[in-house]
């Protein structure tokens, strides 16, 4: 899955490729000039951990983050659709997270937020096998890269607690990039529902496992118990999920 926060408005734009170990010079902080510039005019793609993490922020559920702060789109030839933050139409095309003294979602920014000027990509092979790729991009209006700190991939991930939500985002790979899908899987309506489902409103996901109305899901009462914390539960739809599209492969 790619971590991704791109600004069509905002070119031109380097793009370097990095390796985990090679440095670069980066830092961001409130006193550059260029602070929140980065939180308008984009395109902030959500990974299911990232809705995950934004509930714990607004207190909302994910199907009233669905319904208010997110847009679902699906290209024709996209096997899932995919799900973006809205912007506020404020002449700026602003997150709907930003504020004049920061984000306001800070302590469960998503994972392109964190991540940025990074990129992060993993390519998963047909046999489990994750490669991990990295750029920079460097844009005209991000000041950052005049701050005289000194870090490579690895340091700067660990730095803004990048780590769990790359684990999630690897393991989502099972189902986004399974082999199936590389030899054009298309998946039915009825599986794409089950695909929003899970990945992407947990709250529902819950309330139907729990309450026995998923008509392929038994369980136990200590299963049930383990899946009332958000990453069991995600793991465990991830994996259900996969039996779903791609059994017995
Ligand atoms: S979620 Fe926060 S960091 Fe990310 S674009 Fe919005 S305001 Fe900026
Ligand atoms: S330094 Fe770059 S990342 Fe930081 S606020 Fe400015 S544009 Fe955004």
């Amino acid at each position: 899955m790619t971590q991704q926060m791109t600004q069509p408005g905002n070119t031109p734009q380097q793009v370097t490729a990095l390796a985990r170990t090679d440095s670069f010079t980066f830092s961001c902080h409130k006193g550059v000039k260029c602070f929140t510039e980065c939180c308008r005019m984009l395109e902030l793609a959500l990974t299911p951990y990232d809705v995950l993490r934004l509930r714990m922020a607004t207190g909302l559920t994910s199907q009233e983050l669905l319904d208010n702060y997110i847009i679902i789109e699906q290209d024709p030839g996209e096997p899932f659709p995919r799900f973006y933050l809205t912007m506020v139409d404020d002449g700026r095309a602003s997150c709907v997270f930003v504020a004049d003294q920061g984000c306001t979602v800070y302590e469960h920014r998503p994972a392109a937020c964190r991540a940025y000027p990074l990129g992060r990509a993993v390519i998963r092979d047909e046999n489990g096998t994750m490669e991990e790729h990295f750029v920079l991009m460097k844009e005209e209006h991000c000041q950052g890269f005049q701050e005289p700190v000194v870090q490579n991939a690895q340091q700067y991930s660990e730095g803004q607690e990048l780590l769990t939500y790359n684990s999630f985002n690897d393991a989502a790979a099972v189902i986004l990039q399974h082999d199936s899908i590389r030899k054009g899987f298309i998946p039915s309506a009825k599986q794409i529902e089950l695909f929003i489902l899970t990945f992407y409103n947990i709250d529902t996901f819950r309330e139907m496992v729990l309450k026995d109305r998923m008509d392929s899901i038994t369980l136990t009462p200590t299963e049930k118990n383990r899946l009332g914390n958000d990453e069991e539960l995600l793991l465990f739809g991830i994996e259900w999920l996969r039996q779903q599209l791609f059994a017995p492969f």
